[in-house]
């Protein structure tokens, strides 16, 4: 049972409407003499009821991307393009309005939970604190909202477990609680970035089953950002693949599994251990460029078994090239 005082209202949105969309999006970094231009030229769409997962290796500007998103880059980055929130353009949104968005709107998990939990309250006090925030209940009712807000987590025994302290709960459990924190406030999106990564593959699945069962039952919108493509198989609709901070490829998660055509992603695939089918993970050889100092051409062509001359000198652009839509000149006949 939920309170719904406890609830904003707002229409009754539908699984599949747009509720993030970002275009063209370009992130540089001032770094000393040079500039890291860490993302550049991104369209994607996030949607309700769906789990939309940004890939690719560490340094592919993954988090940059949600973290414009959320209007919390550090102050060295300078922003281009657009990115909307159910209609409201964010880029160059004045800090007020992105501050009531992530409170209200937005939620975020982060890779390491036991830096986000304070060690010296038990996880129903930061619960219920977290609903307090943005919300004017009781304590009572705040109290009865984080046994709730447990149970939605699937923490077993949750009344109990409201008064437990972080210390004393595994690193699956804590980060069930992250997740219940960033749903406090039953936001339309919740941010995950690289949720399970610090967890063993066991702990992985059921946190990412918490997720898929979020997504079904409130339909939130879910961002999964992970370096990892064998965690978004189970649990994604739509993949979006990044490479030194372009996308290379994008479709649902089927497509790009099973009739991906980027060399690149089809590196990933060769190498990601499933969560099905457990195995040692094998690096694509060779390492991204430094975004400092990006080559002409495809970014990816250094390191590409199938890189043609032509590859070095034509950047090639996000099109459709059947199942999928994918950034490569030499698949699908040249655009
Ligand atoms: P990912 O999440 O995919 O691992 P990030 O988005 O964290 O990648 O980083 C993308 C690139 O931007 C990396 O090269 C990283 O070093 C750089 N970067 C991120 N934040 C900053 C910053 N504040 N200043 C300079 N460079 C940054
Ligand atoms: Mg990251």
């Amino acid at each position: 049972m939920t309170d719904d005082r406890l609830r904003p209202q707002h229409h009754e949105p539908r699984n599949g409407d747009v509720i993030v969309s970002v275009r063209d999006l370009s992130v540089r970094f001032a770094a000393g003499n040079s500039t890291v231009h860490a993302v550049r030229g991104v369209d994607l769409d996030i949607r309700r009821g769906e789990v939309t997962a940004l890939v690719g290796e560490s340094g592919s500007g993954k988090s940059t991307v949600v973290l414009a998103l959320m209007g919390l880059l550090a102050p060295n980055a300078t922003v281009s393009g657009s990115i909307t929130f159910d209609g409201t353009e964010l880029v160059g949104a004045p800090p007020v309005v992105l501050r009531r968005l992530r409170g209200a709107r937005v939620g975020m998990v982060f890779q390491d939970p036991m830096t986000s939990l304070n060690p010296m309250h038990t996880v129903g006090r930061q619960l219920a604190e977290a609903v307090r925030v943005h919300r004017r209940v009781s304590a009572k009712d705040a109290a009865r909202r984080a046994v709730e807000l447990l149970d939605l987590v699937a923490v077993p025994h949750a009344s109990q477990r409201v008064g437990s302290y972080p210390h004393e709960l595994s690193g699956g459990m804590r980060q069930r609680v992250m997740i219940a924190m960033a749903i406090a406030n039953d936001p339309d999106l919740l941010i995950a970035d690289e949720p399970t990564t610090a967890l063993d593959v066991t702990i992985q699945a059921q946190v990412l089953d918490v997720l898929e069962r979020l997504r079904d039952e409130r339909r939130l919108a879910i961002a999964l950002v992970t370096h990892d493509l064998g965690v978004v198989a189970g649990v994604a609709d739509s993949v979006n693949v990044m490479y030194a901070g372009s996308l290379v490829e994008q479709g649902d998660v089927r497509d790009v599994f099973y009739r991906a055509v980027h060399p690149y992603t089809l590196g990933l695939l060769a190498c990601s251990p499933r969560l099905d089918r457990p195995g040692e993970l094998v690096p694509i050889a060779g390492s991204p460029p430094v975004l400092t100092e990006l080559p002409a051409g495809c970014a990816f062509a250094q390191r590409c078994e199938r890189a043609v001359d032509g590859c070095h000198v034509r950047r090639p652009v996000l099109r459709p090239v059947g199942a999928t839509r994918a950034a490569c000149d030499l698949v699908g006949g040249a655009s």
